[in-house]
């Protein structure tokens, strides 16, 4: 294995910069509406455009380049089938005004994905209307916080493991809970301190399970047993559904309430900045709580609810993102339930294959079989006076996108690694020459990556210190 990839490199300057812009004549907005200013519109040769865009893209890496092992993200490759039928004009012209009897065949779809989703994750009710994973997790903690209040109570804390993703910690702090952060104990919950740390004041506890170490939590039933004896509810952070399909549910560990990543599991990509999609489910006791509308179907037809009897109202307008609702169920109609569990059953054996292969050259923490992700530490990189960043930016040298690094925190050097399903042995035998190789190198080598990708070493402090998000920001 060598480090002979080459990224395209090209000195482009932005279709504004390099063109006259042309002010749009005869507006056919009314005026009342139009912007007193016309947008600068760069006046420039189509091809010139598409040449652009082009170029742009082969300066960029994405699922379609190359491996993409980005731990808890599920950077599987994408099957086109779906992109081709959400992008088809029955798809894509709708109106989100149009009456009830003229979109029947799209709320039929969304009420079957309601269904489905509910069945794959053990849950009676699903509302599709939440946009990502943390806005599932925010509704999911509404309806945890509305349910208590029904009941007179005001729990004030929510629990969450320390192997917990940064969008758990986010949400319970955004709806104001006090937050409980428990350790582990060799990779999984401490029960005991989860005992100590449950009372009257639980509202919730969030888990994602297998967790971010990519390790099945055994205990879940038991952890069940000890939230609910407080009278606390059990939230699933179903991110990322890769290891349990076909094979256990939220619902059969107990769990009242939780969310899917359609954007991670389902086949659309995630990663790119949006759109998503993050359904919340229930069990029955918590299904008049769901945000509206949710999709209902009587004697004549299907209809958009909008009158349960506890909702937590709106979270999302209209809706919820439709085209990768359809992307979903076209991928799980597809792949059938043989196919869904297939595909846990591949992503665990990649997962444990890739473990198994990288673990002579970095340290493997937590030594048991792992689902579908696992963590390495890139401790050893220390002893050449480099860090887990440094080998991560190099193996862009070698064609492969980075895993994700410094996460979990209590790893140290944490490299996370998700190989997911759709990879080839071949592909996974690469990534391990590549790591062997680097860890062979001069540090000097290593500690400047990446040398051949379009943009080189990035000063990552200074781009959150100092953030230039816009062209106008870059003009000022
Ligand atoms: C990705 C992820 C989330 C958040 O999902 P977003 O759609 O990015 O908001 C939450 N939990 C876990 C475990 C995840 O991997």
């Amino acid at each position: 294995m060598t480090s002979d990839y080459r990224q395209a490199r090209y000195d482009e300057a932005l279709l504004v910069e390099r063109a006259d812009s042309r002010k749009i004549e005869d507006n056919p907005l009314p005026s009342s509406i139009a912007r007193e200013e016309a947008p600068k519109i760069p006046d420039l040769p189509k091809h010139e455009v598409v040449r652009y865009f082009n170029r742009l893209s082969q300066m960029n890496y994405g699922i379609d380049t190359g491996f993409y092992p980005l731990g808890s993200c599920t950077m599987k490759y994408n099957p086109k089938f779906t992109e081709k039928i959400a992008s088809h004009s029955k798809a894509t012209d709708l109106h989100p005004y149009q009456p009830e009897d003229m979109v029947q065949g799209t709320l039929e779809i969304m009420y079957e994905l309601q269904e489905l989703l509910a069945e794959l994750g053990g849950m009676d009710s699903v509302s599709l209307q939440p946009a990502a994973g943390a806005h599932g997790e925010i509704t999911g903690l509404m309806i945890a916080h509305q349910y208590h209040k029904d009941n007179d109570e005001e729990r004030k804390e929510v629990i969450l493991p320390d192997t917990a993703h940064g969008t758990n910690p986010a949400s319970v702090s955004m709806l104001g809970y006090d937050l409980v952060e428990i350790p582990s104990e060799d990779g999984c919950v401490d029960i005991e301190a989860l005992e100590e740390a449950v009372g009257d004041d639980t509202a919730a506890f969030m888990i994602t399970n297998p967790n971010t170490l990519g390790l099945f939590e055994k205990d879940a039933c038991q952890i069940a047993e000890i939230i609910h004896e407080a009278g606390g509810l059990l939230y699933y952070d179903g991110a990322n559904l890769n290891a349990i399909m076909g094979k256990t549910d939220p619902g059969a560990m107990n769990f009242d309430i939780m969310h899917f990543n359609l954007h991670k599991t389902f086949s659309t990509p995630h990663g790119g900045g949006g759109p998503g999609s993050g359904p919340v489910g229930v069990t029955e006791e918590f299904a008049s709580y769901l945000p509206v509308p949710i999709v209902d179907k009587d004697s004549e037809g299907y209809h958009l609810n909008y009158d349960l009897d506890n909702s937590i109202g709106r979270v999302k307008g209209l809706y919820g993102n439709w085209l990768v609702l359809l992307k979903a169920y076209t991928y799980i109609k597809k792949k059938g339930k043989d196919g869904l569990e297939e595909a846990t059953e591949r992503a665990v054996l990649n997962s444990n294959y890739l473990r198994k292969k990288l673990e002579p050259y970095l340290d493997l923490p937590y030594r048991e079989l792992r689902k579908h992700e696992f963590v390495l530490s890139g401790k050893k990189m220390k002893d050449k006076g480099l860090k887990t960043t440094d080998l991560a930016k190099r193996l862009l040298d070698y064609g492969f996108h980075a895993p994700t690094i410094y996460f979990p925190q209590l790893v140290d050097e944490a490299l996370m690694i998700e190989p997911t399903e759709t990879e080839t042995k071949e592909t996974l035998d690469g990534f391990t020459e590549a790591v062997a190789s680097i860890i062979e190198e001069d540090e000097e080598v290593i500690g400047e990556a990446p040398h051949n990708t379009a943009v080189g070493r990035v000063d990552e402090t200074k781009a959150i210190r100092d953030s230039v998000l816009s062209y106008k920001m870059r003009e000022e």
